[in-house]
Formats: C-alpha cells, structure tokens, sequence
C-alpha cells in the first residue's frame, strides 16, 4: 500500500520556530511591557466578524476589501470575513460592547491577520499584528502618547537605530476632499501614461496612486499637488501641535508630504515607521487617525487615533540566531545514578516552585552522571547541580557553576538549596 502523503501547510502561512520564534515572542513581551507602562488596557478581539464590518470600515475600493479578505459563507448563509487588521473589530466592539463609557479608551492586543497576498519574506497570509488604538480622543496629545509609545517600543527592541517615522497629515475632511479632487485634477491630465491599478484608482480612491510603487506613476507623483496647499486653519494646528509634542516628548520624525494610508478612514495625523534594513518589506509600523470610521459603522462621530505594526518584520529586525533575549540563568539537574533519579525530580519541582523568574530548571528524562552532565554543557547551562548517591560520606547535592556569572541567581539557588529539608542539608559547590 502506497503510503499516505503528508499535507502541506497552506501558502503564506509560517510554522515558527526556533531562534524565529524566540524573537517573536520577545517583541510580544515587550509590547506587553510598554503598553502597561502607558497603560493601554489589553482586549482579546475575534478572529472573524462579520464581511460588512471590514467592507463599511476600510472602505470597497481599498486593497484590502476589493483582494486580499479571506470571505465564506458560514453554514448559515452569513458572509463572514478572516480579520484582515484590528481597527475595525475593535470600532465594532467599541459600538456594540458599550465601550463609550471608558472614553477616551486606551486598548491594546496583538494577534493573527489573514490577507489573500504575494507571499514573500515579510509578506504572509497570516501574519501576526501588534495593535494599539485611542478611542474617543479628539486630542493631539492622544495622537502624540501613541507615537511615544511606538517610538518607545522600538528603542526597547534595540531596533530605534535606522528606523524613520515618516509624518504627514491628510487634513480634516473637507481638506481632504479638496486634494483628492485636484489629484484627479492632475492625474487626469496624463491617465494614459498610469499603471493599469493607477488608472482604475483613478476616480474612486487617489490618494493611492501616490503610494504606487510603480515607476510609471512614479514620474507624476512628484509634481502631483500636495496636501498642504488644502489644509484649513484647524487642520494645520492641529498638525502642529502634533509635531511639537513630538519634538517635547523626544521622538524624532521626518515630514513626508506623500505618504498616504491605504484606508479610506484616516483624517489627520497620517504615520509609518520604515526601515530600509527589509529591503521592500520596510514599513514596520503604521496608523494614523481615524475620526471618520465610527459614522461609517452606524455610530456618532467619534474621534479616534491607533497604529499596528507587523510583528514578523520586528522580530527580523531584533532576530538572528546569536540573539540571547533571556540573560535569566538556566540550571541543569544531574542525578548521579538510575536510582537518583526521581530525587532529582523531587528537587526540581522544589526549585521551580521558588525560583520566582530568576533562575529556570532544566532537567532530563533519561541517562546520569558524566555523560549527561557533558551533555549539559554541551547546551550551554549556567550550572549543574548534581544529585547524588548518599554514600557513608560525601554530599548529596553538588552545584557546578560553569560560567562566570551570574553571582545572584546563584546565591538565589543556594539559599533555596540551604532550605531544603534532609537530606539534602548536605551541600557543596565551586565557581
Ligand atoms: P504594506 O504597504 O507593506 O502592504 P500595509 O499598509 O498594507 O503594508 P498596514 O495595514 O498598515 O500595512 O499594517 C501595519 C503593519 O502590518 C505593516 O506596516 C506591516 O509591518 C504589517 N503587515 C501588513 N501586511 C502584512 C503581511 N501581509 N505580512 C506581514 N506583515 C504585514
Ligand atoms: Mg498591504
């Protein structure tokens, strides 16, 4: 009988693992740390809602609505839609769960993403977010302590080093309104000479052609006209008080007057953190604020402002393999015999009890003695700590520090060993 064929995994998905996944869960812990210490509340949010939410919210000529949803039908008839980003799940909730009451509300979470894309590096069908919104602020500030906020995350990841924040604002509404009707103007005028994707732009969504990648927009973005041209009293201070806070909260920006958001909802403040370090894959980071989304999901205008940044890019930026993200200290037990073995168990489950974060346990399902501690050292432990055979003399538990350091994690583990009841008072180390 043949033998059965192994599934593959689905294109544009990642099984992450090793150094990779070190890295990941690095940048997710650090986000934890930085969004407590801003104290952004954490929300879990749905893997799917409803298609309409992504569809009214994003906007049915942006990218991400027209290709890349991953849509179905659920078995009761009812378009349902893989979250292709949190903004609009998180808009719902907010309509739906009563969150009005905490406003403005800080939230953040990370998670899983679907997008039907070209899989290539830094570019996935699922992919995996961090997110943190503001809902219910009409502030500048509220837009200035996000941005804080990221640039603080990036200095934390070591990563601050070649990574820009690129600014811009696309004015209030009416502002915006203005300038998208003298880009039509504009691109109108040579239609012809746009790429096919730019072309269809065109009427429904142009603000886009300036984010074309393609070299054949590329030649009319430069003289296209410029927001600034259209913005009203408010929206220039509002920009800059943004800028200025910026400049007080010690975060460094660059002014890109082209920089547009994929997002029929953004307004005002518009951002992405890019990196030239990914090759084309080198936005990290991106949001900007989003006053309209709440009237086009059925709510009363509510001024909001967030950003999301793809977690896979940030682990690339503070990965490779040498990266030790963890300095904690890693002892190894060692029984010196068959018959020791479930002391050495014992003795485990004891350290790991108390060990409070500040040192980890790593023990071994078989094999003793030498042998194993060559093994040990092999896996580049901290120290051995040997469980031995009480004999007429000699101790019982033996600790070997193989490194240098690190002097409190062991004075931590031989007060913990000095506890120990009988018979392990007999204790006895080096290094
Ligand atoms: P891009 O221009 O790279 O397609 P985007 O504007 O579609 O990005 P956003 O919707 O702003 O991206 O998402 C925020 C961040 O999420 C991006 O800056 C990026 O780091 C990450 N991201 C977006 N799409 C993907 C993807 N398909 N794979 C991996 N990361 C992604
Ligand atoms: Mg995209």
């Amino acid at each position: 009988m043949a033998k059965p064929q192994t599934p593959q995994a689905i294109r544009g998905t990642q099984d992450i693992f090793g150094a990779e996944a070190e890295a990941f869960a690095h940048v997710v812990e650090t986000f934890e740390r930085v969004r407590k210490l801003y104290r952004f509340r954490r929300v879990e949010m749905p893997v799917f809602e409803k298609t309409e939410v992504f569809a009214r919210s994003l906007g049915e000529t942006t990218d991400v609505v027209s290709k890349e949803m991953y849509s179905f039908d659920d078995r009761g008839g009812e378009s349902l839609t893989l979250r292709p980003e949190f903004t609009a799940g998180i808009a719902r909730a907010y309509l739906t769960d009563g969150w009005q009451q905490y406003a403005p509300l800080k939230v953040a979470t990370h998670g899983p993403l679907f997008r039907y894309e070209r899989p290539q590096k830094g570019r996935y069908r699922q992919f995996h977010q961090l997110d943190a919104e503001v809902i219910g602020a009409a502030e500048p500030q509220a837009d200035v302590e996000l941005l804080a906020m990221a640039d603080q995350l990036l200095k934390e990841l070591g990563i601050a080093d070649g990574v820009v924040l690129n600014l811009n604002t696309l004015g209030d509404g009416d502002s915006r309104e203005a300038w998208r009707t003298a880009l039509i103007e504009h691109f109108a005028g040579v239609r012809d000479q746009l790429s096919e994707d730019s072309q269809e732009r065109l009427e429904k969504n142009p603000l886009r052609i300036l984010d074309s990648k393609d070299p054949r927009d590329k030649a009319f973005v430069g003289d296209a006209p410029q927001i600034d041209q259209f913005l009203s009293s408010e929206a220039q201070d509002f920009f800059a008080a943004v800028t200025s806070g910026l400049d007080a909260a010690g975060v460094a920006w660059t002014r890109n007057p082209a920089l547009v958001r994929g997002l029929d909802y953004y307004r005002h403040t518009a951002f992405e953190f890019v990196t030239d370090r990914l090759g084309a894959q080198g936005t990290v980071l991106g949001g900007g604020r989003y006053d309209g989304l709440m009237e086009s999901l059925g709510g009363s205008a509510t001024p909001a402002v967030g950003w999301a940044a793809g977690i896979e890019r940030l682990a690339m930026l503070v990965g490779g393999e040498d990266v030790e993200f963890d300095p904690t200290p890693v002892f190894a037990i060692v029984p010196d015999h068959p018959e020791m073995r479930e002391e050495a168990d014992r003795i485990a489950s004891c350290l790991r009890s108390t060990a409070n974060g500040k040192f980890y346990v790593w023990t071994y399902y078989r094999g003793q003695g030498k042998k194993l501690a060559e093994k040990a050292k092999r896996e580049n432990v901290d120290a051995i700590l040997y469980v031995r055979k009480a004999e007429s003399s000699g101790d019982v538990l033996h600790l070997t520090n193989l490194k240098a350091g690190p002097e409190d994690a062991m004075s931590d583990l031989w007060s913990i060993l000095g506890r120990l009841p009988a018979p392990y008072d007999s204790l006895s180390g080096e290094g």
